[in-house]
């Protein structure tokens, strides 16, 4: 078996992760709050956009300044999903706007040299684009607006994060049958 690209969703607590995941792997396995930081580990969901399968690991809220306690742990197991990702996908909050912990976060992935799509979620309303274009300061290139709740704009955001994945190895020969029938 070939081991499949993995992408990971990081960003700080409750901007809107688990719903992303939830809609991109249309299972509701996820644990999604109103409560921020619910999702505490790593969840592995097995996810494929345009032919392409990935692993799509969700993560709790990452908060780099915390130093002790569960935040600190959340924070430790998101750095690992950073490390084992080939692709990460950066998520802020569009109705907090910019945050120091967007800045903080986009400056460890930096550090961690790995590919990062951005993400500005919660536009809900096409049409409202300005609070978008704050997020190139983050320096990760082009912000990608959706609403992961209503759907939008995540097919435009796979499509990029899919052409950033590596080619995985080719599957190993299906074994043939073990018997023929002749007819
Ligand atoms: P996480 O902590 O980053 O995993 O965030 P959640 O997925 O648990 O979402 C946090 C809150 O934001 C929940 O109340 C969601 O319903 C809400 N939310 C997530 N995505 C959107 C969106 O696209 N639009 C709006 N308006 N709310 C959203």
């Amino acid at each position: 078996m070939s081991r499949l690209p993995v992408v990971a969703v990081v960003g700080a607590p409750n901007v809107g992760k688990s719903s992303l995941v939830n809609r991109i792997v249309r299972r509701r396995n996820a644990v999604v709050s109103e409560r921020p930081g619910t999702t505490r580990d790593r969840a592995y969901n097995r996810a494929e956009w345009a032919g392409r399968e990935f692993t799509l690991v969700d993560t709790g809220g990452m908060e780099p300044r915390a130093k002790v306690g569960l935040e600190a742990l959340v924070t430790l197991q998101a750095r690992v999903a950073v490390e084992e990702a080939d692709v990460v996908l950066h998520l802020t909050d569009a109705r907090l706007g910019l945050t120091e912990a967007d800045d903080v976060i986009a400056g460890e992935l930096r550090r961690a040299r790995t590919k990062v799509v951005l993400a500005v979620n919660k536009l809900d309303n096409p049409a409202d684009d300005t609070e978008r274009h704050r997020f190139y300061s983050l320096g990760e290139g082009e912000p990608y607006a959706i609403s992961a709740v209503h759907g939008l704009g995540v097919g435009d955001l796979l499509d990029v994060v899919v052409s950033l994945l590596p080619r995985s190895e080719p599957e190993s020969e299906v074994e043939p049958p073990a018997f023929a029938i002749v007819g």
